[in-house]
């Protein structure tokens, strides 16, 4: 199956999805809709959130309701608040061009006179947190005798939140002869308990690999001393200057003191916890949403449910105490395709913690030692370099000021102008890191590190000079580069650096002897002139790069 057509959704729906620019459908999308179209099977399908699952069963329920008849046709039970209005929205989107399709979320903490009003106007599909649910249910104001579909999302979510008993109750007086649909990032005992109580011989579809972490996440980690726990997070955002992510924290007090602290250092950053009341949440919701702050600074209750699929990083501020939680936190970026970055700030005592973590996940971490001041002054220089070259000119707002600005700066000539202007943006962080200390990671394998570091820089002296005075290879020429390793040069680089000239495939590479200021690498001696003339004007990281013949 390679699109939405031929899975047999009614063409108002495809219409709807063609809007919403799905081309092809995710894989638990093509798992999910034939079963949900072509039989009445039960669904368990574990699938992480992210993978598409509200239009995989979302597509194919409203492409079989009967908008002519005005009863609760399906029931939607979700964890949170945030998950309700999300999944109504999607729900509506799909149903954009099916206006008597009438779909209502009902919710704890708001209005339930307008919820039971809602409902009594006649909907198809109620998208319900449980508690609220049951307490309708309980009120005698929904009649649930015709619903045909249940779907549990989020079934995992929902069991940790302690709704077992409302779960239980509500499934109790909707019809037996439904179909029922379970989606769960894992299947614990708990889960599989409901799915064996209440579902009938179900097909099982495993998106992903069963508790794995996506393919699309870096688990990166930094082990620090906790007293450097707030300025590894500090390096980690400066480090990478397009964050736009989440930084979990364990408890609420935790959560509004390190975005408090990140809020005075000049960061754009925001708290959400439970302590916060509903319409605050709301309000710093949504300008995460809107991209307005860069850095939601959260506990797992408050974060939960909200879906915003661009996030860059999520940073663990404190590694969580229940490992799947791990799970649940990097598995909100790497969604709908991006790659994403998930960060563990781990102390000394958190090793047999991450062990369990890479298992659960499936995934090793890659241990990193927290960025130094100077690759993060390199890195911000760059950036800002970057978002100057594609910044959009506004001709005709910017030109009646030029004349006089250009006179006012005309004493100054091109070089200072830009070491002025790069200065303005970028002295806070130059001050800043002038004289940091490295935040030396300060685990065992560190300091094994220390130890040999000495005698390790000694040999790697002597394998310089050796690398050096190399001979080349017959019918090679050797050229060498004016810089090394320290300048991130590696072979890939090297590659590139030809590459962009643009010759296809017929420029062969030989030996490549990187050092850490200087490299060597050897081409076939008869091309060794046209490319030396060629790279006569490259540049590397900003900086022009010399490349002569040994
Ligand atoms: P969900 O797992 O339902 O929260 O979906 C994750 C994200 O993927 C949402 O932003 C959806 O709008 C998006 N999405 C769902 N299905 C598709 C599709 N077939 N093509 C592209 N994006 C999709």
């Amino acid at each position: 199956m390679t699109n939405f057509e031929i899975q047999g959704l009614d063409p108002e729906i495809l219409k709807a999805v063609k809007d919403l620019g799905f081309e092809t459908p995710m894989p638990v999308q093509e798992r999910v809709i034939p079963v949900m179209l072509e039989s009445d099977r039960d669904i368990i399908a574990l699938a992480q959130t992210g993978t598409g699952k509200t239009a995989a069963f979302g597509l194919p329920l409203i492409s079989a309701a009967d908008a002519s008849r005005k009863e609760v046709q399906g029931l939607i039970l979700c964890p949170t608040r945030e998950l309700c209005i999300q999944i109504t929205d999607d729900l509506n989107d799909f149903s954009k061009y099916l206006p008597d399709i009438h779909i209502v979320p009902v919710y704890g903490g708001a209005s339930i006179e307008k919820q039971i009003s809602a409902i009594a106007r006649g909907v198809h599909f109620i998208v319900a947190t449980p508690g609220r649910m049951l307490d309708l249910i309980n009120r005698r104001v929904v009649n649930l005798g015709q619903v045909r579909t249940v779907v549990l999302d989020e079934a995992d979510e929902m069991l940790n939140m302690g709704f077992i008993d409302s779960l239980n109750d509500i499934l109790k007086v909707v019809p037996k002869e439904r179909r029922t649909l379970l989606f769960s990032a894992t299947m614990p005992d708990r889960v599989a308990n409901i799915a064996e109580k209440y579902m009938n011989s179900p097909v099982e579809i495993v998106v992903g690999t069963k508790n794995s972490g996506s393919e699309n996440v870096r688990h990166l980690c930094y082990t620090v001393s906790s007293k450097d726990r707030y300025n590894a997070l500090k390096r980690i955002v400066d480090y990478n200057p397009s964050i736009y992510g989440i930084v979990f924290c364990r408890t609420k007090r935790e959560t509004g003191e390190i975005a408090e602290k990140l809020i005075r250092d000049g960061y754009n950053a925001e708290a959400l916890h439970g302590d916060l009341s509903q319409a605050q949440r709301d309000y710093v919701m949504q300008k995460f949403r809107l991209g307005n702050i860069k850095l939601l600074v959260a506990t797992d209750v408050a974060a939960r449910g909200l879906d915003v699929s661009n996030l860059t990083h999520i940073i663990n501020y404190n590694l969580p105490d229940d490992i799947e939680t791990y799970n649940h936190r990097s598995g909100r970026t790497g969604r709908a395709g991006k790659t994403g970055v998930s960060i563990a700030i781990a102390g000394l005592k958190d090793k047999s913690k991450l062990k369990q973590i890479e298992k659960n996940i499936n995934r090793q971490f890659e241990h990193k030692d927290v960025p130094t001041g100077r690759t993060i002054c390199e890195k911000q220089l760059f950036s800002l370099i970057e978002r100057m070259e594609h910044v959009d000119v506004d001709n005709t707002e910017i030109d009646s000021y030029l004349p006089a600005i250009f006179k006012k700066l005309e004493w100054l000539d091109k070089e200072d102008l830009i070491r002025r202007f790069v200065s303005l943006e970028f002295n806070r962080f130059l001050t800043y890191y002038k004289d940091a200390e490295d935040l030396k990671a300060a685990r065992p394998e560190a300091d094994e590190r220390k130890k040999s570091s000495r005698k390790d820089r000694r040999s790697e002296r002597a394998n310089d000079e050796q690398k050096g005075s190399r001979k080349a290879e017959k019918g090679y020429t050797r050229l060498h580069i004016n810089a090394g390793k320290k300048d991130g040069v590696y072979p890939n680089v090297i590659i590139e650096l030809i590459n962009q000239m643009e010759y296809g495939n017929s420029v062969r590479i030989g030996k490549i002897d990187l050092m850490q200021k200087e490299a060597f690498f050897e081409v076939r001696s008869d091309q060794a002139k046209m490319l030396l003339n060629d790279l006569k004007n490259v540049f590397y990281r900003g900086r022009k790069v010399i490349i002569k013949a040994v």
